[in-house]
């Protein structure tokens, strides 16, 4: 599988799952699926270009992050550029997201991969060595900041997301 392939596998599954919680961009509020108008200033502020639109079942495309084109730096650009009060600055840094590593590791399965522990900065993934030249990733939620950079650069759509608090908002 290809590593866009297997990137795109990963969004599809985040976008599509029912009942997953929906990755709104940094500050969202929990009322935002009624004060977001899907005006685009924060998909056009954000330098990173990780934001897009996905359609809901009725209403204008409301923004998500999408790790797939990048991770988040937590600049605040996209609650600066939002006139609705659906994302607030100051609530930036409540990112309620911790990343998880899932079966489809190829470190698990025996193949030498350690993509996900050279890009996380807070070097919050570690691995353990197993029997059959396998290791095992270990994530240390405390450490880690939700950035996405390791869902980014992992070949094999292995990292997936889970909210440290009870989800305001899910995909119906
Ligand atoms: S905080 Fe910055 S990098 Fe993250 S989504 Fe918003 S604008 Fe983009
Ligand atoms: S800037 Fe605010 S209102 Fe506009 S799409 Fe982004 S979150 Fe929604
Ligand atoms: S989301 Fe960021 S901080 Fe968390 S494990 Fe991945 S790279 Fe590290």
């Amino acid at each position: 599988m290809t590593t866009q392939h297997s990137r795109r596998n990963f969004l599809r599954g985040q976008l599509s799952r029912p009942e997953a919680p929906l990755m709104r961009p940094p500050g969202a509020q929990a009322r935002f699926s009624q004060l977001c108008t899907g005006c685009g200033d924060c998909l056009r502020a954000c330098p990173e270009a990780i934001l897009i639109r996905q359609p809901g079942p009725s209403g204008p495309a409301l923004p998500l992050v999408d790790f797939s084109k990048g991770a988040c730096t937590f600049c605040g650009a996209c609650a600066e550029a939002c006139e609705t009060g659906a994302l607030c600055p100051e609530a930036v840094p409540e990112w309620p997201w911790t990343a998880t590593i899932t079966d489809t590791c190829l470190s698990l399965g025996g193949i030498a991969c350690r993509a996900c522990e050279d890009a996380c900065e807070p070097r919050a993934i570690r691995f353990r060595l197993m029997t059959g030249g396998r290791a095992a990733p270990t994530l240390d939620p405390e450490q880690c900041t939700g950035c996405g950079e390791c869902a980014f650069t992992c070949p094999a759509g292995a990292v997936s997301f889970e909210q440290r608090a009870p989800a305001t908002e899910v995909v119906r």
